[in-house]
């Protein structure tokens, strides 16, 4: 499963997402939900669930 990186270029705001293929939705920040990000490529996220971010950071109930 792909996570990528990506950092808000708005507020700096880094985190990540599960992406499927490359059907890449159109992203944005949960901090301040600017869609001006930058995705990075993650190398974590090939090494395992075990670095402490949590793909279950994931927005689901912002106010
Ligand atoms: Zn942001």
């Amino acid at each position: 499963m792909p996570i990528f990186e990506y950092q808000c270029n708005t507020c700096s705001h880094e985190f990540e997402k599960l992406v499927f293929a490359s059907d890449e939705p159109d992203i944005a920040c949960p901090a301040c939900d600017s869609h001006d990000v930058t995705k990075k490529m993650s190398a974590a996220s090939f090494m395992g669930p075990s670095m402490g971010t949590c793909a279950a950071d994931a927005p689901k109930g912002f106010s």
